[in-house]
């Protein structure tokens, strides 16, 4: 059995438990993450597939012309079923014999919503693929190590990419170049790239801005490795004279990230580590300016559960990995700073 077959045991044995008896994927990570199947949807407003997972009968991936080769590779051509248009979808899975479906609400379109449900009960689907995905095999924790790897090596050159004069958007193109000639396969997420008070921008598009003597500087960045994210945050002064809220800011978000890492182990509520940074900067009077929560899941996705948050209750299992990244933000500029964490069985370990 495959990792792609184990996976979708697994998600059989937690649809079972939850009550759901086909479920209908169609968030791309998830497809692929229980199939090998097309990561990313080839735009945003068009589908690659959508993965039929039932406890009474086989798994079906249904897809165009264009997927057919590629689906079978994964599949095998049983497991296959070309539609020629999308809107046939609610047809070929009552033709399947499926009464009743559970759908993934934040991966379905209304319309195509609207035409399951026409011919097919639907439900809205548990977080079952997510709730897997958290706990990431020795495999994966090899991959992100992989990925956060290159994450550092491209950071290491950070300082010597900052002149008098460069733009934002100029050393953000810097970075995305170092990350593909590192032999990442693509950036995580948009280069985030801020100098002075544009680093208090949480996802700042980086500019025509020029980086000027004695300005902080923010840089968020992170590539895909053989699928898998890397995601770091950093802040720099460019000078050599550092204005001392710069250094006061830095040293308070890094004393903050050190406490809420030391927190981080098996049995630990989420939301305990982000209250732990939370109330450190509580005690030196800057929570205020921590405007976001500490951190998130990171995979096949940049963004994935669990969050470092206070709302979220998941407890920490070894296996998740997640970033954390306090950040105090002020008119003058932003200071941010990011690691990614395994939760081991013992503890932690900083990627
Ligand atoms: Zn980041
Ligand atoms: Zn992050």
């Amino acid at each position: 059995m495959n990792d792609y077959a184990l996976r979708r045991t697994r998600l059989q044995a937690a649809m079972e438990a939850n009550g759901v008896r086909s479920l209908l994927v169609s968030a791309p990570a998830n497809r692929y993450y229980l199939s090998g199947f097309e990561l990313h949807d080839t735009q945003c407003n068009e589908s690659s597939g959508v993965l039929l997972i039932r406890l009474d009968g086989p798994e079906m991936l249904f897809t165009d012309a264009r997927f057919a080769q590629t689906a079978r590779e994964c599949l095998g051509p049983d497991s296959v079923a070309l539609y020629r248009r999308r809107k046939d979808l609610a047809a070929m899975l009552c033709d399947l014999g499926v009464t009743e479906l559970w759908v993934e609400e934040d991966a379905l379109c209304v319309r195509e919503y609207r035409a399951l449900a026409e011919k097919i009960p639907l439900h809205p689907a548990p977080p079952l693929v997510e709730g897997l995905r958290r706990i990431k095999s020795a495999e994966e924790i090899r991959l992100l190590r992989a990925s956060a790897a290159v994450n550092h090596r491209v950071f290491a050159r950070v300082t010597e990419m900052l002149r008098h004069g460069i733009t934002e958007a100029e050393l953000a193109w810097e970075l995305e170049r170092s990350f593909r000639e590192a032999g990442a396969e693509a950036l995580s997420f948009p280069t985030i790239v801020g100098f002075g008070p544009n680093g208090a921008k949480a996802h700042a598009i980086p500019g025509s801005q020029r980086l000027e003597p004695e300005t902080p500087v923010l840089v968020d960045m992170g590539c895909r490795l053989q699928d898998y994210c890397s995601d770091q945050t950093r802040s720099f002064w460019f000078g050599s004279r550092p204005s001392p809220e710069f250094s006061r800011a830095l040293n308070l978000v890094q004393e903050a990230q050190a406490a809420a890492i030391e927190a981080i182990a098996p049995g630990v509520p989420c939301a305990e580590v982000d209250r732990v940074a939370r109330e450190f900067l509580a005690r030196h009077g800057v929570a205020e300016h921590f405007t976001h929560s500490l951190g998130h899941g990171i995979g096949l996705e940049t963004h994935e559960a669990p969050r470092l948050a206070a709302h979220d209750a998941t407890i920490l299992e070894p296996g998740m990995v997640v970033t954390v990244e306090p950040g105090l933000y002020f008119p003058w500029g932003g200071v941010r700073w990011e690691y990614m964490v395994v939760v081991t069985a013992t503890g932690h370990e900083v990627l």
